[in-house]
């Protein structure tokens, strides 16, 4: 079963991603974000933002998906 399309945020084409999502993740605010398999391998560096629905329109702010260690806890985008 689907569960819906991938939230993770290719910042440099500034768009959604593609894939079909498979596991929810954590964000670094807290949050719980849909994520296929690559965004998930991608941890630290992947972004996430809100969608409106299944489209590309995006509806938050980019959030890292983690926390950087190196950075601490800051959203960033
Ligand atoms: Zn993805």
């Amino acid at each position: 079963m689907a569960m819906g399309r991938c939230e993770g945020y290719y910042r440099r084409e500034n768009r959604r991603c593609d894939r079909d999502g498979e596991r929810w993740d954590e964000g670094s605010n807290g949050e719980l974000y849909l994520l296929c398999s690559y965004h998930r391998r991608e941890a630290v560096r992947a972004s996430v933002a809100r969608w409106s629905g299944e489209t590309g329109l995006r509806r938050s702010r980019p959030t890292a998906l983690r926390p950087d260690p190196a950075r601490g806890a800051l959203a960033w985008g």
